[in-house]
């Protein structure tokens, strides 16, 4: 099998692309893995450095919204992975371009090339966050998309362009949409990392509104696996919820991971609320349970206590990339700092 994995030089992509270059997602044993990617700011090579010599690693540099490269890339692959998009909440509300541009331009691109080039299957990796906030229950996969930041939109947008693309052309499209993710690898902006690197340093640590926004937390190697059940066995045109079942207010985050450093309240820097903050995010996840046997295997405490240790033992992997983290450092920042 030769799978495409776009945005495989990113926080999730890159585990995926580790773990079916290291055989460990059943079903792809052996597969050829070409990664493609734009390196924006938060993409990394530094991430594939451990299966950079592996004989069935390609790298290709490019945009997935170039349709001359796409034709020329996806060209010969059985199957697509598609994580490439910009992620981050916080620079969307700066400027949605890039998000339109990579999230729902590129998408499509990619989607017209798997088309020419009659790609088996396609597996568009969506987000929880396409549904906009939930008060109390959990959203199945039947409800309707209500996003409420220019990320979501635009996640909503490709994950929508995805499955048009198969009623209208029956091209072989699944989707997954997944709750918050954490682990190895993620760019030390995103609250888990930016809050480990900072407290490691004794620096403070901003929390937004009243800390009460509540997220699912879910280890970025489960969700891998629930990416690996849905391209084995999911039902084309299908959407799959992948979630962990660990829902923390930020406030609960934070005492977590205070607590795991020593550290006290006397180091959060409360700021204000972010424009089109959800309050809360919630899957049901009954559908890839029952009907592709997924279970998280890492419980949250466990997975973050690692986590914590993977930062505390790679300080020359994200160091530098706190250059390009412009807001990662609370007296860098000119806006609130984003906390998913
Ligand atoms: P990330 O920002 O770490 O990685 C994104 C990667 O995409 C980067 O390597 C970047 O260089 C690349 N990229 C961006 N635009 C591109 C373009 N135009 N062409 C080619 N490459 C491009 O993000 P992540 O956290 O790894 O997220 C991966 C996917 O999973 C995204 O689609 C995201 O929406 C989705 N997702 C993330 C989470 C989460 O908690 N992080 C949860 C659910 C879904």
């Amino acid at each position: 099998m030769r799978i495409l994995v776009t945005g495989g030089a990113g926080f999730i992509g890159s585990e995926f692309a580790r773990a079916v270059l290291r055989d460990e997602l059943p079903g792809s044993e052996g597969a050829q893995v070409t990664v493609l990617d734009k390196l924006t700011y938060s993409g990394n090579l530094a991430n594939l450095d451990p299966v950079a010599d592996n004989p069935r690693y390609r790298f290709v540099h490019g945009d997935i919204a170039d349709p001359a490269l796409m034709d020329e890339v996806v060209a010969g692959h059985d199957v697509i992975v598609h994580f490439a998009a910009e992620t981050h909440v916080d620079r969307s509300i700066q400027s949605g371009l890039a998000f339109a541009h990579s999230n729902v331009l590129g998408t499509v691109t990619l989607l017209e090339a798997a088309l020419r080039h009659r790609v088996g299957r396609f597996v568009c990796v969506s987000s929880d966050e396409v549904y906009g906030s939930i008060a109390e229950g959990s959203w199945d996969e039947g409800c309707r998309v209500n996003p409420n930041v220019p990320y979501a939109a635009a996640k909503a947008a490709s994950d929508l362009m995805a499955l048009s693309y198969q009623r209208t052309h029956g091209l072989d499209v699944v989707v997954t949409r997944c709750t918050n993710n954490y682990g190895p690898y993620q760019f030390p902006e995103k609250v888990i990392p930016l809050f480990v690197t900072s407290l490691m340093d004794h620096k403070p640590v901003p929390l937004y509104g009243d800390g009460r926004n509540r997220r699912d937390w879910l280890h970025v190697s489960d969700h891998c696996r629930g990416i690996q059940l849905v391209l084995n066995g999911g039902r084309s045109g299908e959407i799959y919820h992948i979630g962990g079942g660990a829902e923390l207010s930020n406030v609960e985050l934070t005492e977590r991971l205070l607590e795991a450093f020593g550290a006290g309240w006397d180091l959060v820097e409360w700021v204000p609320d972010r424009p089109g903050h959800d309050r809360r995010y919630s899957l049901d996840t009954t559908k890839i349970r029952e009907e592709l046997g997924f279970a998280p295997r890492i419980a949250f405490d466990d997975g973050l206590a690692v986590t914590i240790r993977w930062y505390r033992e790679n300080r020359a992997w994200w160091e530098p990339l706190q250059e390009r983290a412009v807001w990662s450092r609370p007296e860098q920042r000119d806006v609130p700092m984003t906390t998913v």
